[in-house]
């Protein structure tokens, strides 16, 4: 999808939420699609007021929720006291991640059974799933040969 069409989803999900469109929370949008990786809420302001100064950490951090209630934005809890977020429209929570357990570099991977899985346990217990995630924890090249990571996030 292409980011004028996301945009364009992105306004018609503030307006049909309630929520009203400014130029803080398009810049802040902006800014998620234009970081290709995962983010912080730290990065995303940074990036942010590339976009437009006037952008706040408050209001990141209010935006941030929205975001991911368009679903155009995925958060990822990959249980640390702050969270990572990729702008992701299409692929939902049928990926898998694999983290470097030192410098928190993260690997997606498409992991089409997840879902499956999910329905298939939850069914043993007559419940019906909502998500699930597969996270995995590893060593990336730079860990295993040296034993630290330079690239601490
Ligand atoms: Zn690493």
């Amino acid at each position: 999808m292409k980011i004028d069409d996301c945009r364009e989803r992105f306004r018609t999900f503030l307006a049909d939420s309630g929520f009203r469109i400014t130029n803080q929370r398009l810049a802040i949008f902006d800014a998620a699609f234009r970081i290709d990786n995962h983010f912080t809420a730290e990065e995303l302001l940074d990036e942010a007021r590339k976009i437009d100064s006037s952008v706040s950490r408050a209001t990141v951090y209010r935006t941030l929720p929205i975001l991911t209630g368009s679903s155009l934005v995925r958060e990822i809890d990959v249980g640390k006291d702050f969270k990572f977020y990729l702008a992701n429209p299409e692929k939902g929570n049928q990926q898998a991640q694999v983290l470097c357990e030192d410098c928190d570099k993260i690997f997606e991977i498409d992991a089409p059974f997840l879902e499956w899985y999910g329905s298939s346990v939850s069914s043993k217990f007559g419940l019906k799933p909502v998500s699930q995630r597969l996270q995995i924890s590893a060593q990336c090249t730079e860990y295993r040969e040296s034993g630290a990571c330079k690239n601490h996030s």
